[in-house]
């Protein structure tokens, strides 16, 4: 797959639009894990060194109706700055007038950052129209989001389609890295799945069956699991309406000879609170007044027998509520067990996701994993081998 890259543009003088991602983990308005914003740096550098201007489009989360503040891309411009050492520019739309004349005002070695382009509705309906209308600001497209790229989304897909674009260097770099590793994995290949968007990346795993050994599901996926299976999980975040899905995909991977390991012990606790009461109990046994936010003692052994027998494991999704202490034990002893199985050679380990990244770089052991991808959803629909609209429409 030939994708078109900087190399084939010539930036002097040129206004780029950027396809950045800096939906980054935000705490009290704090930039809490900034991985992104350091992995979009190299491509923005670079069309500064050669004379071009860097115009950043972004989403931030997911607005349902027009603007929010505590969505607004702003959030990042001072972290992205320090990252860059360049001032960072904002404009308050990603479009029309206020988003022009930030364009026209921008001084050479500068960066602008628009509004989250999610801020509009036509931007998740790949709307021509909405696309158009970013495009009116740039000369040439780069996109830099392997993240977003399995989402057919203006700033994603039209916008690529409707002006001469190309990839940025980490587009190029998650690729290369990801087929290195992933095209024709080290058997036995063991995916790790968690994490909170139970809706969309349930659909994921039934996809993952065939090219995986195992599946380890933790974190609020495994819930609707355990409440599948007929198990209380009491107040746990979980996706009732999702449970057939569930029941087939344990029946599939059964046929498939695909071990699915959930979890066979809880840390529960009545509220989500730092360091509040929480017990360890069997899976089944979750009181009707609490919630599942870890994975216990007797799983992470589990988990960790597994990955003594797994060639390359794949991670998408916190095993627990790891932001609020004790729950990130789970995650932080399966990230850390990871991390020297890599480091002796034993395991090729790729993990993506904000959330995981952020988690695993809070346990100390992202740097020591073969891979890191900026990519969650994406990432596990590259695996799925599916075509991502994102690239696609980057190719020659
Ligand atoms: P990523 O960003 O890596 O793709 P997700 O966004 O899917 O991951 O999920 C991360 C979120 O999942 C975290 O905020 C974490 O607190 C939450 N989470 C994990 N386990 C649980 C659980 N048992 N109950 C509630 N939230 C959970
Ligand atoms: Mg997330």
């Amino acid at each position: 797959m030939a994708l078109r890259t900087l190399d084939d543009f010539n930036l002097k003088n040129k206004n780029i639009l950027i396809r950045v991602d800096m939906n980054v983990p935000i705490h009290n308005g704090q930039v809490t894990d900034s991985t992104r914003l350091s992995r979009a740096v190299p491509t923005i550098l670079e069309v500064l060194e050669k004379g071009g201007k860097p115009i950043l489009l972004s989403h931030f989360g997911r607005p349902t109706r027009g603007f929010d503040l505590t969505m607004s891309t702003q959030q990042a411009v001072t972290a992205l700055s320090n990252r860059l050492k360049k001032r960072v520019h904002f404009a308050s739309s990603c479009i029309g007038e206020t988003a022009q004349l930030a364009v026209n005002t921008l001084p050479e070695g500068d960066v602008l950052l628009l509004e989250n382009t999610r801020f509009h509705q036509g931007e998740k309906k790949n709307d021509p129209e909405f696309a158009a209308e970013l495009a009116k600001l740039g000369d040439i497209f780069v996109s830099d989001t392997f993240s977003t790229a399995h989402r057919a989304h203006a700033s994603v897909e039209a916008l690529a389609r409707i002006m001469p674009s190309c990839a940025g260097r980490l587009m190029e770099e998650e690729i290369s890295r990801l087929e290195n590793v992933l095209s024709s994995p080290k058997k036995p290949v063991m995916a790790v799945v968690g994490g909170a968007k139970v809706s969309s990346k349930l659909l994921l795993l039934e996809n993952l069956i065939s090219p995986m050994d195992k599946i380890v599901i933790g974190g609020g996926m495994a819930n609707t699991f355990l409440a599948a299976k007929g198990y209380n999980i009491g107040q746990s975040l979980c996706e009732h309406e999702m449970q057939d899905t569930a029941r087939s995909i344990m029946e599939n991977a059964k046929k498939m000879n695909c071990e699915i390991i959930l979890p066979i012990d809880i840390v529960v606790a009545k509220e989500f609170a730092a360091n509040t009461n929480c017990e360890t109990l069997p899976a089944d046994a979750c009181p009707a007044d609490s919630m599942i936010l870890d994975a216990g003692s007797q799983t992470i052994k589990l988990i960790h027998e597994h990955l003594k027998h797994t060639k390359t494991v794949i991670w998408n999704g916190p095993l627990g509520a790891f932001e609020v202490p004790p729950f990130n034990k789970a995650t932080d002893a399966a990230a850390k067990y990871v991390a020297e199985l890599t480091q002796s050679g034993k395991i090729l380990s790729v993990a993506g996701g904000g959330d995981t990244v952020s988690a695993l770089n809070g346990s100390g052991s992202a740097d020591k994993f073969t891979y890191i991808s900026t990519a969650g959803g994406a990432f596990l629909e590259w695996l799925e081998g599916k075509t991502l609209p994102g690239v696609a429409v980057l190719t020659s």
